[in-house]
């Protein structure tokens, strides 16, 4: 093949996503992957301490995932999924059902987070109207993000990524999320929102905010929300986009829940971070509320690419992965280092708080005021991780980590020295 100059074809025709092209310094080229560690083309090396966006557990261009795709690709590597089925899809289904929540007994396949929630979300509205009960309405958190795609936008509370958009949304209530201290406050809040009786869906991320910047909540307060939508006949839609299998130190978060929810969303991690897919998984009391001899009680929703086999086979090595020993070790290994992290910044000046759960870490600086999510600080903070040659991205004023699960303690501990770095040279 001939050489091609990566970044004048970048500069010329492309367009990245949340970047300002005005503003934005060029993007760094990636040629390479290798567990925890991405190349540029100029050789420098990355820590990805960030699992490329949370998708990738397992580490960069592995062998078992990848072995397992091509045997896919070169066997069956896509079909359409409306009219007939395949191996894969049934394998998948059948290897999920030993792992998800006891009352999850259906799945629909679609392409990412974002579509996952979408066809939650359609799929509670219709529930509703399938029985002929006007509910329209859907609950969220405040600072929720669940997708770029309109319903899931609609659902999400970070108003930088909807202000556009304002005005032209399912409605939605927000409640403000049950972080220690103001449980009593959400919870009072999701049952004023739920009073008037035209709430079909509460939708949230379980126990982590991802996007608001690793915010972080009991699961306790969660089950109370949980038992407040019983209470008023609305659906329980889990958010699991981000932290599904193992983040959280469990394969799901709704693993650490004493009560279930009626739809899960599931997308990143799923096929280890190879192949685009998503799943969104239903209670039998849903799928009844669109099994009919109607057409019109049909959930209308699909995706050309649905349950596509290559995808299938890819989340299938995936979950071989997930359930090795080995991989439980890591991420307890992972989770006791954060642990030890968090308790050493305790009380740091520079910090305001210091969380962790599972392989996941984040801080909130001191700052004065409210930090843009985009803002100079986080912009400096970024930087700073690149020089370092870490793939760090803040959240305004929140630095996090959730790396790769096969990261090493060494690569680790390259990473706290950085932010411990950070919080001495950046202000
Ligand atoms: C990333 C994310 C999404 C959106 O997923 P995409 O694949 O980017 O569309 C939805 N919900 C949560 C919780 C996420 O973290």
């Amino acid at each position: 093949m001939e050489k091609i100059d990566i970044l004048k074809a970048d500069r010329d025709y492309l367009w990245h996503p949340y970047t300002q092209h005005a503003t934005a310094p060029a993007p760094v080229a990636i040629v390479r992957g290798e567990g925890a560690l991405l190349w540029a083309e100029d050789g420098t090396e990355f820590i990805d301490a960030i699992a490329s966006w949370w998708v990738n557990p397992f580490g960069h261009s592995n062998r078992y995932i990848a072995d397992a795709i091509y045997k896919q690709l070169t066997t069956l590597e896509h079909v359409l999924f409306g009219g007939f089925t395949h191996e894969p899809a049934a394998r998948l289904a059948t290897r999920l059902m030993e792992i998800l929540p006891a009352n999850q007994i259906k799945l629909f396949f679609s392409d990412n987070g974002s579509t996952a929630v979408e066809v939650a979300i359609k799929a509670s509205l219709q529930y509703w109207y399938n029985k002929g009960i006007k509910k329209t309405v859907i609950v969220a958190f405040e600072d929720a993000f669940h997708g770029d795609t309109f319903a899931a936008m609609a659902a999400s509370g970070i108003s930088l990524y909807t202000q556009a958009f304002n005005g032209m949304f399912i409605e939605v209530r927000r409640i403000p999320v049950p972080v220690a201290g103001r449980e009593q406050e959400s919870f009072d809040a999701l049952a004023k929102a739920l009073a008037p009786g035209d709430v079909a869906a509460f939708i949230f991320e379980p126990l982590v905010l991802g996007a608001a910047g690793m915010v972080m909540y009991a699961p306790g307060s969660l089950d109370r929300l949980i038992d407040i939508c019983r209470e008023n006949e609305v659906l329980a839609i889990a958010d699991e986009v981000m932290t599904g299998f193992g983040k959280t130190g469990k394969i799901f978060a709704c693993d650490h829940l004493s009560r279930q929810p009626d739809m899960m969303c599931l997308s990143k991690a799923l096929t280890g971070g190879t192949i685009p897919m998503a799943i969104t998984t239903f209670t039998q009391q849903i799928f009844d509320g669109f099994f009919s001899d109607d057409i019109n009680k049909a959930l209308f929703h699909g995706h050309t690419f649905t349950a596509n086999p290559t995808g299938c086979a890819a989340a299938l090595a995936s979950l071989d992965i997930l359930g090795r020993a080995e991989t439980s070790q890591n991420i307890e290994r992972i989770a006791a280092r954060h642990r030890e992290f968090a308790s050493e910044l305790q009380g740091h000046p520079r910090i305001r708080a210091v969380r962790s759960l599972g392989v996941i870490f984040a801080l909130d600086l001191a700052t004065d005021g409210k930090q843009e999510y985009y803002g100079t600080l986080r912009n400096r903070l970024y930087d700073f991780f690149i020089s370092q040659g870490i793939i760090l991205r803040p959240a305004g004023s929140t630095i996090y980590i959730l790396p790769p699960y096969i990261i090493t303690d060494a690569q680790l501990d390259k990473i706290y020295e950085a932010v411990r770095m950070a919080l001495q040279k950046i202000g």
